[in-house]
């Protein structure tokens, strides 16, 4: 998290050059880095199942390594974000989302002076709760679990951190930080939603506006790209005619593929910059001095100004009318919905199909959770696969 030109701000005489280096002196650089309402790794409430603090990391340096290593995150590769996994190699998968997000998320944090590595850890986890083919996986799963507990991608993603990952001897999950799991209870929308479920730091909710920021643009990019919308029609869009005007009084000539993704990260700088400066400015008139003023405030605090948030929302608008619900995503997600629902019913009927551990856990949950947890934990082809060795007559088991 230490920018490198902010290392020059650090006198000499505070780190002797044969001195060290540990996580004790990097929690002093937060001290010195970070505004006093960034939420400080030496200041967590800690681990649920307690441990030696790392020689060399800090604990939300930690969550994020964990959150890299575990399984959950590796899946995310083969999940879709809006284009089914196979329809192309080209298109955002919930692992590139992941990364695209994460990167913004780490540009606002450290423009606005907030801990980079708490922002690291949850954009990294951010989407770990989510099924297979999207949100209609997501829908279907709550169809599914309807007066058994329900499914909700959030809800799913603690889950995974808290209890289904198996890594480690001495407890379930990944024993990540308090402030970690609490940034992953979201999210709500986060220009009107409300904060009072979680404890909050600015870290957490920033992230979920980068979320936002990377979905648009890229959802924009693959729909492009995709061909389930024309550049004719974005022209409507106000970002886009804004930036694309830009271009043309700026380049002669340029090709149609340099423009697209110039105009792609005009948006993204826009959206970017208007939030860095309209959230300091948020958090000048709040007045707020330290992570516990955080608690007292019950309404957004980071955000866009009016006019970028109306014209945010006109894109938004737009990507669910017509990237969203367009026939071709629909058909994509709809067969997966088919997929999920039938091995849901197989499952259910006969628990004996299910692997040993997926059984030895539905002992423990109840056989509706464990199934659930198992489809959700799928990728798009092995969901893809599993149905093929349930239901074609040649397919080996
Ligand atoms: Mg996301």
């Amino acid at each position: 998290m230490i920018p490198a030109t902010s290392q020059r701000k650090v006198k000499s005489s505070q780190v002797p050059a044969g001195e060290k280096f540990s996580r004790q002196m990097y929690e002093d650089l937060e001290d010195t880095l970070l505004a006093p309402y960034a939420m400080r790794s030496s200041q967590s409430y800690g681990r649920t199942h307690p441990e030696k603090e790392h020689e060399l990391r800090t604990a939300f340096q930690r969550d994020r390594d964990r959150i890299v290593h575990c399984t959950a995150f590796r899946r995310l590769e083969y999940k879709t974000q809006v284009f089914v996994n196979h329809e192309g190699d080209h298109y955002r998968t919930r692992l590139t989302h992941t990364l695209e997000t994460c990167q913004i998320a780490r540009t606002i944090a450290r423009a606005l002076r907030l801990n980079e590595d708490l922002v690291e850890a949850v954009s990294l986890a951010h989407d770990l709760g989510h099924g297979p083919f999207g949100h209609a996986g997501e829908d279907v799963l709550a169809q599914l679990m309807k007066g058994h507990g329900g499914f909700e991608h959030n809800t799913q993603a603690l889950r995974i951190v808290e209890k289904l990952e198996e890594s480690y001897p001495g407890f379930p999950g990944l024993n990540l930080t308090y402030e970690t799991r609490e940034g992953l209870k979201k999210h709500v929308d986060p220009s009107g939603g409300t904060y009072g479920r979680r404890y909050r730091t600015l870290e957490a909710d920033l992230v979920d506006f980068a979320d936002e920021i990377a979905y648009t643009s890229h959802d924009l990019d693959d729909g492009l790209r995709g061909d389930l919308i024309t550049e004719d029609e974005v022209e409507k869009i106000y970002l886009w005619h804004h930036a694309s005007s830009y271009i043309r009084r700026k380049y002669a000539s340029i090709q149609p593929v340099q423009k697209r993704r110039l105009i792609i990260r005009l948006i993204i700088n826009r959206l970017v910059m208007d939030l860095i400066h309209h959230s300091r400015y948020q958090v000048e008139r709040l007045r707020i001095q330290s992570v516990h003023d955080l608690r007292k405030i019950h309404k957004p605090i980071l955000g866009f100004s009016k006019e970028i948030d109306r014209h945010h929302r006109e894109l938004k608008d737009f990507l669910v009318q017509n990237v969203y619900q367009h026939y071709r995503v629909v058909r994509m997600t709809d067969k997966g919905q088919r997929f999920l629902k039938s091995l849901f019913e197989v499952y259910l009927k006969k628990p004996q199909v299910l692997p040993p551990d997926v059984q030895k856990r539905a002992r423990q949950d109840g056989i509706h959770r464990a199934v659930c947890d198992y489809l959700a934990g799928m990728t798009d082809r092995f969901a893809l696969d599993e149905f093929q060795r349930f239901f074609e007559p040649y397919e080996r088991v």
